[in-house]
Formats: structure tokens, C-alpha cells, sequence
């Protein structure tokens, strides 16, 4: 008989009863580091006394009203985002599918309206992930989850990532903008470089494309900077962000320019939970947090460290760790295809350490931003006895 719970993900045989920073205990009384961030959503870690506190409070006050009031709560936090972003405006939403549905319709809206309406269609690229709507199937455009939905949504042209002579070859009289994830999460922990980046910006203007970001992974201090375009010295036209921008709490956003914002007038686009007080809440503390002078150089500084201590475990698995990728603390293990990630994720888990798989055979480690030396150095600990168990098993299979 199917499970109440409907069966849409492998789970784990293991539930979780508390946690506390970088720290978790299973229901079994085992306790665990988690590099996974429930997929680089728990930005502060678990029970953040300041997070706990703002939704403890808040939830005892008001927590829905709907968008048919005025919400303080989101007035606040999105000037608070204004004021640290390229954004002119700030819609809000539940999700990181809903944030880029959203975006979407935003780059359509502005064409439409400034007398281009034939233009609608987005340059996507090989390896993305945009959520698991039905537009956001076609964006991401990976074929194993497009299967089974019926005919994929119009829209959504696919390019190789980091390839602008793709890009500049896919351009029609129909293409509206270029969504792209300034390090593609899902897809393997592959960063573009700063300069494809840079040369994506130059060409929307170039052609009257509107640059939009999915950084629903790459936000929210992940990079060490608050956004990770910011490393490219570029801004977007519209952004989405999601994942980590209420700490857990679910939250998206749509960030725009107000040349893009202006086009959705009332009645345009719309959400019932979307930037409800108590969501709000939990965004205004992480912000709090994330913002506070020194917070993300201490990110940059500890990421940096996560780095080389990768690096260097890299150097002494050579046979089974191909590569350390991604930016921030969004960095991945690629591996040797004799070792799947699946079984090194498994391998972490019975260490101590979770983890969680992407794209392309990569261990992806996303720890919350709070992390310290001590958990670097447990981290690397667990990390090293894990690849030291695989590696009879990488013998053996590359024997065969
Ligand atoms: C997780 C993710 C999404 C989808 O977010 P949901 O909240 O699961 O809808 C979209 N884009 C990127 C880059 C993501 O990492």
C-alpha cells in the first residue's frame, strides 16, 4: 500500500527531533553535522535564538492577513533589500519555483509593454534548475524530469552553460531575456565564471534583453557576499531568491528594477501566503543576522578555509575526488565515476555528516553561514574517513 506521506523522494531512514547551529540529533539520539542546510535553506543554522525569537513573537501576534492590507512586516523587509541590492522593488512569494514563475512573467510583462510583445521566450542553460512547476520543468529543461507531464511549456531555449557563441547564436526576434544561476546548484556545483557573467550583461544590452538571475541557491550570503552577481561586479534586471532568505522559514522573492517592477500593476501577479507577517518576520532576522557588520567577511574568510582544507583532501583522495568546486560555501566534490555520489553521501551519513548529492557525480556541501573553525575541522575529519572507506571499493571497481 502507498504511504500516507506520498513517496516523491528517496528518504533516509532518519527524522530529526532538534537541532542546534551546525548541529543535529536524529530521533535515535545520534547527532550529525550538517553541511546539507535542508538543500542551503538553513542559512543560520537550527533554533537561531534571534530567528527563534522574531517567529515565536510574531506568531503570537498576527501571522496572515493577506495582500489585501498593508504588511509592515514586508514593507520593512523589502527596503531593507532595496537598500542592500540592485532592486528598486521587492515582490514575495513561498518558493524558489514560485520566485522564477514569477520572474518570468515579469521579463514577458516588460516586453509586452514596451511595444515587444512577440518577445517572450528565455535563453536557458544545459544543466539549470529552476524549480518543478511546469514553466520551471521547461526551464530546467533536464529531461528526466520534464518525462510523463505532457508537452513542455513555450518558451524556454537551452544553450551550453558558460558557451556565449551559444548564446549569442540562440538570440532570435522572439527571445526576451537570459535566465541563468550564477553557480548551478542542482546541476552539479558548476559556477559560471565571472566573466560569462559579465559578457551575459553586455550582451542583453546589446540586444534589449532582460538579464534575470535564479540565485534561489547562490543568495542570501551563500557566495560570501550578500548576492552572488556581485563577485562579477554586474546587476540584474529581476532576480529570484528563495532557499536560504528566512532562514527555513519558507519565503521567495522576486528583486526587480523598477523598469521591470512597473509592469505589475495591480491584478498582474499575485500570491495568498506570499509575504505574509510571519514569513516577513523570519526574513527581517536573518537579515539582521546576515547584515550585521563583519557577518559575510566572516563567511568569505571561513569558506576560504573550507576551501583549502577541500583542496587538501582532494590532494590525498586523488583517485576518488576529481575536483573542488563552487564558491562560497556552495562547493561541491566531483567525483570518480566508480564512485557514485549517492554511496559517498551514504558513506558521510553513517560518519556523522550530512550532506546532499547534485548533478554530474558531485558531493555537495552547502553548510549553514554561522560555521566556525571547529566545524570546518570536523567536517574535514569525517570528510577523510569517508574517502578512505570508498577508496577499496574505487580499487576494486576500476579493477573490473
Ligand atoms: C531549489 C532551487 C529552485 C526551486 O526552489 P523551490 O523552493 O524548491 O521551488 C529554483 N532554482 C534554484 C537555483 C534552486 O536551487
Amino acid at each position: 500500500m502507498i504511504a500516507a506521506l506520498m513517496p516523491t523522494y528517496n528518504r533516509a531512514d532518519l527524522a530529526f527531533e532538534r537541532g542546534e547551529g551546525a548541529w543535529v540529533w536524529s530521533t535515535d539520539g545520534r547527532r550529525f553535522l550538517d553541511f546539507g542546510s535542508g538543500i542551503a535553506t538553513s542559512a543560520l543554522g537550527h533554533a537561531h535564538p534571534h530567528l527563534v525569537r522574531a517567529i515565536a513573537e510574531q506568531a503570537a501576534r498576527v501571522m496572515h492577513v493577506s495582500n489585501l492590507y498593508r504588511i509592515p512586516e514586508a514593507e520593512r523587509l523589502a527596503e531593507r533589500h532595496v537598500a542592500a541590492s540592485f532592486a528598486d522593488s521587492v515582490f514575495f512569494c513561498n518558493s524558489g519555483a514560485e520566485a522564477n514563475e514569477g520572474m518570468v512573467k515579469a521579463v514577458r510583462k516588460y516586453h509586452a509593454e514596451t511595444g515587444h510583445p512577440e518577445r517572450y521566450r528565455m535563453i536557458c542553460f544545459e544543466g539549470a534548475f529552476h524549480g518543478r512547476t511546469l514553466a520551471m520543468l521547461a526551464a530546467t529543461g533536464n529531461a528526466k524530469y520534464l518525462a510523463g507531464f505532457g508537452p513542455r511549456v513555450d518558451g524556454f531555449d537551452h544553450v551550453p552553460f558558460g558557451d556565449m557563441n551559444a548564446v549569442r547564436a540562440a538570440i532570435t526576434p522572439e527571445t526576451a531575456g537570459i535566465m541563468v544561476e550564477p553557480v548551478q546548484g542542482e546541476g552539479g556545483v558548476r559556477p559560471a565564471s565571472l566573466r560569462f557573467l559579465q559578457e551575459l550583461r553586455r550582451t542583453c544590452d546589446e540586444f534589449g534583453l532582460l538579464l534575470a538571475l535564479d540565485e534561489v541557491q547562490t543568495g542570501m550570503g551563500r557566495s560570501g557576499k550578500l548576492w552572488a552577481h556581485q563577485w562579477a561586479g554586474i546587476e540584474p534586471d529581476v532576480m529570484s531568491a528563495a532557499k536560504g532568505i528566512a532562514g527555513g522559514f519558507p519565503l521567495g522573492a522576486i528583486l526587480a528594477k523598477e523598469h521591470v517592477a512597473r509592469h505589475l500593476v495591480p491584478g498582474s501577479h499575485g500570491s495568498t501566503f506570499g509575504g505574509n507577517p510571519l514569513a516577513c518576520a523570519a526574513g527581517n532576522a536573518v537579515l539582521d543576522v546576515i547584515l550585521a557588520p563583519g557577518f559575510l567577511e566572516g563567511v568569505d574568510r571561513i569558506a576560504r578555509r573550507l576551501w583549502r582544507e577541500l583542496q587538501a583532501l582532494a590532494a590525498r583522495h586523488p583517485a576518488i575526488v576529481e575536483e573542488v568546486r563552487g564558491a562560497g560555501l556552495l562547493l561541491g566534490l566531483k567525483l570518480a565515476p566508480e564512485v557514485s555520489n549517492s554511496d559517498a553521501q551514504a558513506a558521510a551519513l553513517s560518519e556523522g555528516l550530512l550532506t546532499v548529492a547534485a548533478g554530474m557525480n558531485v558531493l555537495r556541501l552547502a553548510p549553514p553561514l554561522i560555521i566556525g573553525d571547529a566545524e570546518v575541522d570536523a567536517a574535514i575529519e569525517m570528510l577523510d574517513r569517508m574517502l578512505g572507506r570508498l577508496a577499496p571499493a574505487s580499487r576494486q571497481a576500476a579493477a573490473q
